[in-house]
């Protein structure tokens, strides 16, 4: 943390922000800020962040404006300054981004905000331990709607615009704050609660006029998972609920999956899926509907102090997101999707040498770009998988006295972890003081290794923390024959009363340390784990398999033929889809050229398999199939059928431009005009096998014209998986091109750039090219930080293929 930002959060308080935007104009938009707060050192200076505003004013004068800070000079002791600006909208999803809908040419404009990017927006104090009530006004076009953190209190009409007024906000963060305008579509109930003056909250889910169909095809799901989320935090949390009503918004040009702003959560519009979703993806989004709204309470209620502390909001609310998704919504395998999803993105994280302790030091967040770095699957899914252990060690009573203690000794304030800590320390026995130091201020993980003394079984860790799990034993035909609860630290355990048998530690998957099982059970886990009754242990099996692949023990080949035996019969339709999802990033990144297609092959058939059998596998099974499948026919006779879900059309037309026939991307195109035709159509073209179409591609991809979602789009059909010979020269460009595109765009370019690293089959000379090129860009240190992150982890990726 800064000393100025120190200083400021000492120095200012009781603040408060009235508000009036006006969007009407589409050139830039109009600030009125009146902010009104006490200084605790009158006499002294201090400063307002805005960023890119012009015409700036400080109480009405030409304001004392540079460098993105409007000063405050000579504070009394009750201060009230009045800003006015004109801003600009953005394009790139970090700041008042106005979107155009493709399919209907209406316009959309949302604040998405988040760690230093409210000040893009509006003047504020821009840090997380300065919090402010906000009274907002929008004036905006008749026809659309006005969605914001506060409740709607009036709305009335002028000359072709309204204006909104909505009540006054308890205080929050200033990169919580959020608005969002269009002519959307909504679906609204009141939510029954008790505490609310008349017994109910307005609800309210929102997309896009022309995702109209599709919010009323899964409004009543939406709702539902909705309203008994909230029934369920509700009961559990003793602080009430700390806003006026709950709106979720999908919202466009959003570059996170979704964002927590208090009584306002926006979600990327994709997550309203055109074609039928999978159960997978159902499932995401009810953890993450979960997720942001466990944010009321963990995040916007009780902040973090500063960003090294970003771990508290989000590993809680990501676990509770897959948690609550369970016990609340119904989604009873929301920790099945977790085990072969979510967990192995922490585990992968966790061995690059970017990883970093969970709490991460405070000198290490050097700036926001570094933090901003650090929203990844250590802070997320290694944060969520330790505090599951906590609860399972500590016991579930416990652990939300503790988290109720800490809830509800800071509403409306800001913690740290020594505060976080002090709370479940009056609420248990153990030392959770000791197990932090274990579990979040170290890096790596454990290996849970079974060796055998005769027959027994004995199970030791390799590593340095106290787990608690579960240890499953089996008979050779992996029928469940017993389990037991292990407490596992430096002594061995010796499992005498499963002698003789196959055993499967953690088989709960409570723990995060991977496993490694004697010869004998992994022979019997390898003919029999399909037979394994309990989907859970499947999934935590099948990761097993994949990191043993991951870690070069066994080959991709045999990864592929685990699958052939052991996907088709799987009836899962989690796991199955959790697997393939696998299979295909490892086929990707470390199956040889040579291999490529044969293994296609085989995950192709498996999909073929799984369209004719369960209809809850077929949604994800069909667009895998036409995605890979090797049947130009096949895949022209689907296209020719009306009744083919959009998305499995999309797979069929980008397969088709990838084996070489490009001509049914306009006519998709013509038929689907929507944000997500649009996108799979730029996947589509950019998968086209010729010299001269990737030449084109190429210039669209580093033009710098692209928006982030338009970017991802392009850079998923650019490197075709068996294309890797047509692709070689764009390797080096690729580091090039793409370290000059990164140094003149922003941070969220920067990102999607990173996540465009070539991932494809490659000869190993080829691989260690790839490496060299990137490596030295590396050191000669000019690359932006996001971007280097991304290089760096792609870097460790490779190394381990190689
Ligand atoms: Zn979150």
């Amino acid at each position: 943390m800064l000393p100025e930002a120190r200083e400021r959060a000492l120095l200012l308080t009781d603040v408060h922000t009235v508000l009036h935007l006006d969007l009407t104009s589409t050139e830039d938009f109009g600030v009125e800020a009146t902010i009104s707060f006490r200084c605790t050192e009158p006499g002294s200076s201090s400063f307002l962040e805005l960023n890119g505003g012009t015409d700036v004013t400080l109480d009405g004068q030409p304001a004392p404006y540079a460098d993105g800070r409007i000063a405050l000079t000579d504070l009394a002791e009750t201060n009230e300054v009045r800003v006015t600006a004109r801003m600009p909208y953005v394009h790139d999803g970090d700041g008042m981004t106005e979107t155009i809908d493709p399919a209907d040419g209406e316009r959309y404009v949302c604040a998405h905000t988040s760690m230093d990017i409210t000040q893009k927006v509006i003047p504020c104090f821009d840090q997380p331990d300065i919090k402010t009530t906000f009274s907002l006004s929008v004036t905006a076009p008749s026809h659309w709607t006005v969605v914001a953190n506060g409740q709607l209190d009036s709305r009335t009409s002028g000359d072709g615009a309204d204006t909104w007024t909505f009540g006054k906000t308890p205080p929050f963060s200033s990169y919580l704050f959020t608005l969002v305008g269009g002519p959307w579509v909504s679906v609204t109930w009141d939510e029954p609660y008790a505490p609310a003056p008349g017994g109910t909250l307005p609800f309210g889910w929102h997309a896009r006029a022309s995702q109209g169909r599709e919010l009323e095809r899964d409004a009543e799901e939406l709702q539902r998972i909705t309203s008994s989320c909230f029934q369920h935090y509700t009961k559990i949390f003793e602080p009430e609920y700390p806003y006026a009503d709950y709106q979720q918004v999908f919202a466009p040009g959003l570059n996170w999956g979704a964002m927590e702003f208090p009584g306002c959560v926006v979600f990327r519009d994709s997550y309203l899926t055109q074609g039928a979703p999978t159960e997978l993806e159902k499932e995401w989004v009810a953890s993450t509907i979960a997720h942001e709204m466990a944010h009321m309470w963990f995040g916007d209620l009780v902040t973090m102090k500063w960003w090294e502390d970003s771990w508290l909001n989000e590993s809680f609310a990501d676990f509770m997101g897959f948690d609550v998704a369970g016990v609340a919504a119904g989604y009873t395998d929301a920790w099945t999707s977790a085990a072969i999803t979510r967990k192995p993105t922490g585990y992968r994280a966790d061995r690059r040498r970017s990883t970093h302790p969970i709490a991460e030091d405070t000198d290490k967040i050097v700036d926001v770009d570094t933090a901003f770095a650090n929203f990844d699957m250590i802070t997320y899914a290694k944060g969520n998988a330790t505090l599951a252990q906590l609860g399972h060690w500590l016991g579930e009573e416990d652990f939300l006295a503790g988290v109720n203690r800490h809830l509800t000794a800071h509403a409306f304030g800001n913690a740290d972890l020594a505060d976080f800590l002090d709370s479940l320390d009056s609420a248990t026995e153990h030392d959770v003081r000791a197990w932090a130091e274990a579990w979040l201020r170290t890096t790596g993980f454990d290996t849970l290794v079974v060796t055998r003394d005769g027959d027994i079984p004995v199970l030791t860790r390799e590593g340095s923390r106290l787990h608690r799990l579960t240890v499953s034993a089996y008979d050779d035909a992996m029928r469940l024959v017993g389990s037991r609860d292990v407490q596992l630290g430096d002594e061995p355990v010796r499992l005498e009363e499963f002698a003789g048998r196959v055993v499967v530690p953690n088989s709960g998957d409570e723990t995060f340390a991977v496993i490694r099982p004697d010869e004998q059970s992994w022979a019997a886990i390898t003919a029999g784990l399909s037979s394994v009754e309990s989907q859970l242990t499947r999934a935590l099996l099948w990761w097993t398999a994949i990191d043993l692949c991951e870690s070069q023990v066994i080959g991709v080949d045999e990864l592929i033929a685990l699958a052939d035996q052991h996907l088709r019969p799987e009836t899962h339709p989690l796991v199955f889809e959790g697997v393939m999802r696998n299979l295909q990033a490892i086929t990707r990144r470390y199956a040889a050229p040579g291999e490529v297609a044969d293994h296609l092959a085989v995950i192709a058939d498996i999909a073929r398999g799984a369209t004719e059998g369960d209809p809850r596998l077929a949604p994800g099974a069909s667009r895998v199939l036409a995605r890979l499948s090797s049947d130009r026919d096949h895949l022209v006779d689907w296209l020719a059928q009306d009744d083919v879900d959009p998305s499995v059309r999309w797979a069929a037309v980008q397969r088709l431009a990838e084996l070489g026939d490009p001509s049914h991307i306009d006519v998709e195109s013509q038929r689907d005009q929507s944000v997500s035709g649009h996108h799979a159509a730029l996947t589509a073209q950019a998968l086209v096998p010729t010299e001269a179409a990737k030449a084109e591609i190429w210039e669209r991809l580093m033009g710098g014209e692209l928006g982030s979602h338009e970017y991802d789009a392009v850079a998923a059909g650019f490197w075709g998986w068996e294309q890797a010979d047509l692709l070689r020269p764009y390797l080096d460009r690729y580091v090039t091109d793409g370290l000059a595109l990164a140094r003149r765009s922003g941070q969220a370019m920067a990102d999607v750039i990173g996540d465009a690293f070539p991932r494809l089959p490659l000869s190993p000379a080829v691989r260690r090219e790839l490496r060299a090129a990137v490596a030295s860009a590396l050191e000669a240190g000019e690359v932006p930080t996001v971007l280097a992150r991304a290089w760096n982890d792609a870097l460790d990726d490779l190394d381990r293929t190689l």
